[in-house]
């Protein structure tokens, strides 16, 4: 690398996060000042970046992370928290992208990622919430045939033997809404509250020597035997450098900024529902996300609330009337749900790449990346930490998988702009009609 790459972040949006607002405080770690050291530089305190930083630690390489404003603050502090397997992209559209033997080692690595996440839970006795039991909704006769083709070809190909179909009278047992034709369940999948689970992982990054900045933006990284990551008051010299800013990092490298675009996308939370309204609604307290390109999604979550996720907006903003949006979803849905109220509502923003499948890679031998999973990196933030901090110890197989998929590049502006504003108007136009 001769010239120095620069960066920046995009600051998360404010809002009333209910996941901030219920959790015990969390640490606050020290600005970055003067100069120091360490084998690995981690940008990012989400959970790709603590998730790497932890794996990297626990092999007794030294690690800083530096985080542009609080651990949590982005996408991992403020998702809608749901443990689902495999990818956002359909998985017959990667088999035609990767081949079947590639994506079914992919898949397989989500899979046993998901114990993973449980073994951290039970290990670290991490207070996160963790619910079992998901369930992919079919909005129409199309959805439920595309879900059961899903179930076979998992069961037939993947060997996955978790899910059963559920026809419209079993959905019923499950979730008492008239808008669906029927639904998958998959029983090891569900929810976990992720700001918990990554203040969890935090607490053992503190116990292993970690060095941890917050509201120390890195600005840029100049090149030498050892890379300098700067900041505004510090500087971090090391042989590796990991991006996980994700959709709230900025950079001036084509490679990141071309392949895939920040969406902010809205989460809300009830006031407590009555033991009675959660038998209404969701008596075997599930977790759903319908099959909808850009989903509905929900659960109830600690305190009898129900967290609803809907909409996005590719342009990155939030809309004045996102909460009005969440609020008439449910009532759509749920019009027995009579008396309830939305007490928290946030945006977030989401990394998509156009194939929904993450961008994993290296600007060159020192520095790696990963972003875009494009709505789907509970579980995917973790595995690709497990899997880059492998290849930074000189183990790069399953890093090598995920970096090989193809990235389509993004158009240049004016012609992005005008893409997403009419895409954001298509989006809009199909809300107002549902
Ligand atoms: C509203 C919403 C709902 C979602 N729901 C789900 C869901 O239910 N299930 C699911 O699987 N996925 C979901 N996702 C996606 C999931 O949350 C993300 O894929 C995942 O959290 C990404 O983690 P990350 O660590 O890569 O990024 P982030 O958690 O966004 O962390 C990146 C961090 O980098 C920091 N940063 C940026 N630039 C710099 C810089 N220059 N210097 C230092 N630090 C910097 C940011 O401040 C931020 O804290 C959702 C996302 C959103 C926004």
């Amino acid at each position: 690398m001769k010239t120095k790459v620069l960066l920046g972040h995009r600051r998360p949006a404010d809002g009333k996060l209910f996941y901030h607002a219920t959790a015990c405080p969390s640490p606050n770690f020290s600005t970055l000042e003067g100069d120091h050291h360490a084998d690995v530089c981690v940008v990012g305190g989400g959970l790709t970046g603590v998730s790497t930083a932890l794996h990297l630690a626990k092999s007794g390489i030294s690690v800083a992370l530096l985080e542009a404003q609080r651990i949590g603050c982005g996408a991992s502090g403020r998702n809608g928290g749901h443990i689902a397997n495999g990818f956002s992209c359909e998985l017959t559209r990667m088999e035609k992208m990767l081949g079947f033997e590639a994506t079914k080692m992919l898949w397989q690595m989500v899979d046993s990622y998901l114990v993973d996440i449980d073994q951290n839970i039970l290990t670290h006795d991490i207070q996160c919430d963790r619910k079992f039991g998901y369930i992919y909704a079919a909005n129409n006769s199309y959805q439920m045939r595309e879900l059961a083709l899903l179930n076979d070809r998992l069961k037939s190909k993947y060997n996955y033997q978790k899910t059963t179909l559920l026809h419209k009278s079993e959905l019923g047992k499950f979730l008492r809404t008239a808008q669906y034709s029927g639904g998958l369940f998959d029983k090891t999948c569900g929810q976990i509250n992720p700001f918990k689970y990554l203040q969890g992982l935090v607490k053992q990054l503190k116990t292993m020597n970690v060095k941890i900045f917050e509201q120390s933006p890195a600005q840029a990284i100049s090149p030498g035997s050892d890379l300098t990551v700067h900041a505004e008051k510090g500087r971090i010299k090391s042989k590796y450098v990991l991006l996980a800013g994700n959709a709230y990092l900025s950079c001036n490298t084509p490679l990141l900024e071309d392949k895939s675009i920040p969406v902010s996308s809205f989460v809300g939370v009830t006031t407590p529902l009555s033991r009675a309204s959660i038998q209404s609604i969701l008596p075997r307290d599930v977790t759903v996300a319908d099959c909808n390109k850009i989903p509905d999604y929900y659960q109830i979550i600690a305190g009898n609330r129900m967290l609803f996720g809907c909409g996005i907006n590719f342009l990155g903003k939030e809309p004045k009337t996102f909460r009005k949006i969440i609020s008439s979803r449910i009532k759509r849905l749920f019009p027995q749900l009579t008396s309830f109220e939305l007490e928290y509502a946030w945006s977030g923003l989401i990394s998509s790449t156009t194939n929904k499948l993450p961008h994993i890679g290296q600007i060159n031998s020192q520095i790696y990346y990963a972003q875009g999973f494009s709505g789907h990196g509970v579980v995917l933030s973790g595995l690709i930490g497990k899997l880059i901090s492998e290849a930074i110890m000189g183990n790069s197989g399953g890093f090598e998988l995920f970096s090989r998929i193809k990235h389509k590049k993004l158009p240049p502006h004016p012609i992005k702009s005008i893409g997403l504003g009419i895409a954001n108007l298509l989006h809009k136009l199909q809300q107002d009609f549902k």
